[in-house]
């Protein structure tokens, strides 16, 4: 090749694009300005509009393996590079078969998205929250499955992140909410009970269509109160722009939607994000509660973040509890809400279904008892901790506290609702059993060797005035201060 021809190959391939053969960035600049030129010169205002096309690079790479050698390896060049675009020092990346076929799973989601949906691959799975003051189910949250033909069942790992990505997520979500209100409306008509139903929703929703309006607009449509449908927002949601998402959970709360904080602690949670946005729930990370039995950190971290939320007056969940241990660690701290797969996997429709029809099920609360039962499970029962100097001895003694009970007074009866340990080995060691646990009649309690004490508890519950009284038990002979106060009264 001479000179000149290869100047003018060179001129050609700068000008055009290989593989599609339109006009290359080159050619357009020298295109462009001289339209620019034209355009003021007639006294016209020039201005340019920039596409930026998704999905161009995985139709570049398929498109490559008809072509051969140089640009191919060029774009899996590229695809491994890719690797490395969050990070700010140089690096060099290879390319593997693993990141072809990630990239062909993506290619694959993206483009089935659609009828995925409109053939329902896409199938939503329930998973309930139990509320720790009664055991009952009180809520329930929407996780999205992909159940595909071709590729089998599909977990939100496996598409959620792409969907973001993409921008593409608002449909599903969209979809889930259609279905959330698709089940509602078949439980009222079966005269089946349903409870609140949290959405996920993810931060480019905001940014591919007015998020509220369109579930507003859904909510309507099926004539559902909209006290029955809880956003569920991620800390990472947030990012930096706290004034609009502001804005977007105040358009939330005026049309009466709940909003949750979901992963609270994931990130870098800072307690501005408390002080600025009012959520009226907060979800904490799970792993927190998965430390718990490993690192003795993990229940004092709980049970702070608990305690702030509480002053703050936000409800607490805490998700992926999976051990009794876990359970009763967090019914004593005040966490009002316990989600996770001790009590129930996320399950499809068909099994709530299943599930009323036979199986055994935790049963749904009564609304009408909600206030009471998110009164008494506020409650920390290790709000009394004494510090002490000892780093050691100061971990052991965090949860080693002053003795603290709920008891609920009603009628012929009385019931221990929740205690702490201290409590139980206090009433263990000065009274006998039957008044440490459970429900007894109040009369049985009047000639036993609490009978002082029940009398109290029952004059408090009455009037609902404090009462400070000092106790003295058959097996102490020093007397004990007692304290006592009314923290709500049930209604049926
Ligand atoms: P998430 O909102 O934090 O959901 C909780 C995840 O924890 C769910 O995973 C649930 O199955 C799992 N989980 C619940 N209890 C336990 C437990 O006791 N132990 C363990 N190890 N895991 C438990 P899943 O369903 O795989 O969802 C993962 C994430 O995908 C969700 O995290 C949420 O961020 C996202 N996602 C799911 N569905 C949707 C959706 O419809 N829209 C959006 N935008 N995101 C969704
Ligand atoms: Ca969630
Ligand atoms: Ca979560």
């Amino acid at each position: 090749m001479d000179r000149s021809q290869y100047s003018n190959e060179k001129t050609r391939a700068d000008e055009y694009d290989t593989l599609t053969g339109l006009p290359g960035m080159n050619r357009f600049f020298g295109r462009a300005e001289s339209q620019r030129q034209a355009l003021i010169e007639q006294g016209e205002d020039p201005a340019l509009i920039y596409f930026d096309l998704n999905g161009m690079k995985e139709f570049n790479i398929r498109d490559s393996m008809e072509a051969v050698g140089a640009g191919l390896a060029c774009d899996r060049a590229r695809l491994a590079c890719d690797q490395g675009r969050d990070s700010l020092t140089s690096g060099y990346y290879y390319f593997s078969e693993r990141l072809l076929e990630e990239a062909r799973q993506k290619q694959y989601i993206i483009d089935h998205l659609d009828q995925a949906i409109e053939e329902h691959w896409i199938q939503v799975y329930y998973q309930p929250l139990i509320r720790s003051a009664n055991g009952r189910v009180c809520d329930e949250e929407a996780l999205a499955r992909w159940i595909d033909p071709e590729k089998g069942f599909l977990s939100p790992a496996d598409f959620i992140p792409i969907l973001e990505n993409t921008g593409l997520i608002y449909k599903l979500d969209l979809y889930i909410t259609e279905q959330i209100l698709a089940k509602m409306k078949l439980l009222r008509e079966k005269g089946l009970f349903a409870v609140p139903t949290s959405i996920n929703i993810s931060r480019s929703d905001f940014a591919a269509c007015d998020v509220v309006e369109e579930i507003r607009k859904r909510v309507d449509a099926a004539g559902i109160a909209h006290e029955m449908i809880t956003i569920e927002i991620t800390e990472s949601i947030l990012g930096n722009d706290l004034d609009y998402m502001k804005q977007q959970v105040d358009r939330f709360h005026a049309l009466g939607f709940q909003v949750w904080m979901d992963d609270y602690g994931s990130g870098y949670s800072s307690p501005d994000i408390l002080m600025t946005i009012p959520f009226d729930t907060i979800k904490l990370d799970m792993q927190f509660i998965r430390q718990y039995e490993k690192n003795k950190a993990s229940g004092i971290i709980i049970s702070g973040l608990i305690k702030m939320a509480m002053g703050l007056g936000i409800e607490t969940v805490v998700e992926g509890v999976e051990t009794e241990e876990q359970a009763e660690f967090l019914k004593e701290v005040g966490c009002t809400k316990l989600q996770g797969y001790l009590y129930c996997k996320p399950i499809p429709l068909g099994e709530i279904l299943r599930r009323y029809d036979d199986s055994p099920q935790i049963g749904f609360e009564d609304p009408a008892e909600l206030a009471y039962f998110s009164a008494i499970g506020k409650v920390n029962l290790y709000d009394l901790s004494i510090a002490v100097d000892d780093e050691e001895q100061q971990f052991r003694d965090y949860f080693d506290t002053m003795p603290m009970a709920i008891v609920e007074v009603g009628g012929e009866e009385i019931a221990l609702t929740r205690c702490n340990k201290s409590y139980r080995s206090f009433v263990g060691n000065h009274y006998p059993v039957s008044a440490a646990k459970g429900r007894a009649k109040i009369t049985d309690l009047l000639t036993g060797s609490a009978a002082s004490l029940v009398r109290i508890v029952i004059k408090c519950a009455k009037d609902g005035r404090q009462v400070l009284t000092d106790m003295k038990t058959a097996t102490s002979s020093s007397p004990s201060a007692m304290w006592m106060r009314r923290c709500g009264s049930r209604r049926r």
